[in-house]
């Protein structure tokens, strides 16, 4: 057999542990297959661990250890041991820590107890009390999949044996977890809806492009409202009826519940789930039935990419410009460029979806590496709504007012017509600072370069940075003086305030992440906002994000001009997209929308281009600036930031690297720093940057990993290497 070894066969074994490479070990008693997962001994202990290859026998024989056991579960593909390398030597991260995000998850080596699951039963429970009902609900709301012990009473906030006394009663019952059984079957041959012209125009060139079996990316550009998702769902269709598999990567999980009730109707059966607020049992079914193909579609967060597809054949990445696809802890990876990866390794096909794409694929399409397809009108009687500035300079406001009158006049329109508005601000909590009137100090977090935001809400000060909070005090922590803070500028929950002095009678929803304990409360919140339970809508970043409120007709932007600020190359490029994603919510049925934009610079040049969304006037400029600079994708960039609690450590070492730049210097590349990172502490550990810039095509990774090396890091300092950094 191909790639098996036999008894006694040495093989090299991949563990998660970060060693850095793979070990050697004896393959065990009816030996291994070339990927299996198998328990080996390291030093005391027993880890999980990958056969990865033929092992080297480079050292003493007699001291090599046997494998312990092979676990039951499907071997690795050698396509995804291809993915996780390259996919470590692009990002420069260890080959284990990338083991570790296609293992997470899969509970290898379970213990007993995960084996059982709860679910909701039909009996009734002779007395209820109050942790007995949060247990009920708590399976209520996730309907059919099961928890288990641990989960179920962690979810509910209860000791396990609440949950056993309810299975006296049947109101719950238990039973062994699904670990193997198929998700629903999809059919591709439903109908889907009649296609206009464009839209047909662009799913066949998507469908023949997922029916070539072979690698390709498309950029599907389309205005929102456009039918975007309908389009790719024909792709997906094509890809289903051919047997592989497709993976929907979303931005947001709020955004999930809509696209599974729109994949329902499209192929008769929901697609699998994979995100953060999906259960662990869940989770382990998946992470075994994709193996299996026993899961058609899966649709999930980023770190899908890594689950063990037994034949991925398409990967859209919607809203692909979205800054929440890059990953910016542990591994830094970015999931668009991820998914190219792995599709190019698979002979799978990628669409990238959005109205206002990223640069890099626009020059991508624009160059022909990636194909094309645009759908420059919105479905149906719906058109896109109409642009126009408030000049906040010649507004007559008040100073701790945000809503300016001619905005306060648009949203008592829409009230008087019973339509929705939206205002949107990108800040979260109640104010961004916390000012004491006394001695003019703001209230910082004592362990990050970061101010403490209040969140009225959750009645603390809480830190963006590190999430520490604290009540909020009512002595300043400078000088001591009494009820002399003050709140400084507008968040969320500020705007909620002056909305309701100012719309007495509208009811008045808030969409903000950190205002609900859970996905599922969130989602109930957009739910009731569609079914049109609120007036006015207040909301940040989270409602830029592809929902759909038909009876919205109005989208008031508090602070145009927020973005704009700051040295980010990438300012003008995010606002533009944030903008016109925002603006997008107005008018998606029949009535026409409006979006207004308050701005202090209406002639800025970058808000004249959300104003008319000439982008391809935009885009050129943009690019042409980031040519000249030879910027990403124009050059490459590598971001390497060093942390330490010392800060001389820190520095020193900056400096040093900074000084013996030989291997970056031979492919052409420069280096600028050491500076202070953009936030120059975070949790107690000061952090300085070097930013690396090469040509584009030069071989960066290889020289960062030759420069970086030569360095030994003292103490608690630590380097982290992050290739096309997002601000920069
Ligand atoms: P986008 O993803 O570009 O924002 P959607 O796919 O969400 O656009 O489409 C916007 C709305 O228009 C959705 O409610 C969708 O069902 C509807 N729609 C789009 N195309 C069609 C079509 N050909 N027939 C019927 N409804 C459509
Ligand atoms: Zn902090």
């Amino acid at each position: 057999m191909d790639g098996f070894f036999h008894q006694g066969d040495l093989v090299s074994v991949l563990t998660t542990q970060p060693l850095g490479r793979a070990l050697d070990y004896k393959s065990p008693e009816g030996g291994c297959q070339l990927g299996a997962f198998v328990e080996v001994p390291l030093g005391p202990r027993k880890v999980i661990g990958v056969v990865w290859g033929k092992g080297r026998g480079d050292y003493d024989i007699s001291k090599i250890r046997s494998v312990i056991r092979v676990l039951d579960a499907a071997p690795m593909r050698e396509e995804m041991q291809t993915f996780l390398t390259r996919a470590a030597d692009y990002t420069l991260t260890p080959l284990p820590a990338m083991l570790r995000l296609a293992t997470r998850a899969p509970g290898l080596g379970d213990p007993p107890s995960m084996r059982q699951i709860y679910r909701l039963g039909e009996g009734v429970p002779p007395r209820m009390t109050e942790a007995r009902t949060r247990v009920l609900d708590t399976l209520k709301e996730y309907g059919g999949l099961g928890f288990t012990l641990k989960e179920l009473a962690d979810a509910a906030d209860v000791t396990s044996s609440v949950v056993k006394g309810l299975l006296q009663s049947g109101a719950v019952i238990e039973e062994a977890a699904p670990r193997d059984v198929p998700y629903p079957r999809l059919d591709p041959d439903l109908a889907g809806k009649d296609l206009t012209k464009d839209q047909a125009t662009g799913s066949e060139r998507l469908i023949s492009a997922v029916r070539s079996g072979s690698y390709g990316t498309t950029l599907l550009k389309g205005v929102t409202g456009s039918g975007k998702t309908e389009v790719y769902l024909e792709a997906v269709a094509a890809c289903l009826a051919q047997n592989r598999q497709a993976l929907v990567l979303l931005p947001e999980i709020a955004l999930t519940a809509e696209f599974l009730t729109r994949v329902e109707a499209r192929f008769g059966a929901q697609p699998a789930e994979w995100h953060s607020g999906v259960t662990m049992t869940e989770r382990r079914r998946l992470w075994r039935m994709v193996g299996q193909g026993g899961a058609q579609l899966i649709v999930g967060a980023r770190s899908a990419l890594f689950l063990p597809y037994r034949d991925l054949g398409l990967i859209v990445v919607d809203e692909e410009h979205d800054t929440s696809y890059k990953q910016e802890d542990g591994v830094l990876y970015n999931a668009r460029d991820m998914a190219v990866l792995r599709a190019s390794i698979n002979a799978a096909h990628v669409i990238l979806a959005s109205a206002t794409p990223s640069l890099e694929s626009w020059v991508n399409a624009d160059s022909g590496k990636y194909d094309r397809i645009e759908l420059t009108s919105r479905f149906g009687p719906a058109t896109m709504p109409a642009m126009r500035a408030i000049d906040m300079r010649v507004e007559d406001m008040p100073a701790t007012s945000w809503i300016s009158p001619s905005l306060r006049t648009a949203v008592n329109t829409r009230l008087e017509r019973s339509e929705q508005s939206l205002l949107f601000i990108n800040r979260r909590g109640y104010a961004p600072v916390t000012l004491c009137r006394a001695c003019g100090q703001q209230v910082g977090c004592d362990h990050c370069d970061a101010r403490l935001v209040e969140h009225r809400f959750l009645k603390r000060l809480v830190c963006h940075q590190c999430g520490e909070s604290r009540p909020i005090p009512t002595t300043c922590p400078s000088c001591g003086a009494e009820d002399r803070l003050a709140p400084i500028g507008p968040g969320v929950e500020r705007l909620a305030e002056e909305s309701a002095a100012l719309f007495p009678d509208a009811r008045i929803a808030v969409l903000s992440s950190d205002l609900y304990g859970s996905a599922r409360h969130l989602k109930a919140q957009i739910e009731m906002i569609a079914a049109g339970g609120a007036d006015v809508i207040i909301g940040t970043q989270l409602v830029a994000k592809g929902h759909n409120f038909p009876n919205l007709t109005l989208v008031g932007v508090i602070d145009a001009d927020l973005g704009l600020q700051g040295s980010d190359l990438r300012a003008a490029e995010r606002t533009f997209q944030l903008m016109r994603q925002v603006a997008g919510r107005a008018g998606r049925s029949e009535v026409p929308g409006e979006a207004l934009l308050q701005t202090y610079q209406p002639e800025h040049q970058v808000i004249q281009a959300i104003l008319t969304g000439e982008e391809e006037t935009f885009w050129r400029a943009e690019a042409d600036e980031r040519r000249l600079a030879g910027m990403p994708p124009f050059g490459r960039m590598a971001g390497i930031v060093l942390s330490s609690p010392d800060i001389q450590d820190v520095f020193d070492l900056g400096r040093a690297m900074a000084r013996q730049t030989d291997p970056l210097r031979a492919i052409g590349a420069d280096v600028f720093g050491p500076a202070p990172a953009p936030i120059a502490r975070i949790r107690g550990r000061h952090r300085v940057r070097l930013l690396v810039k090469a040509a584009k095509g030069a071989p960066i990774q290889k020289a960062l990993a030759e420069w970086s090396g030569q360095f030994r890091l003292k103490g608690e300092t630590r380097m982290s290497i992050d290739i096309d950094p997002q601000g920069f």
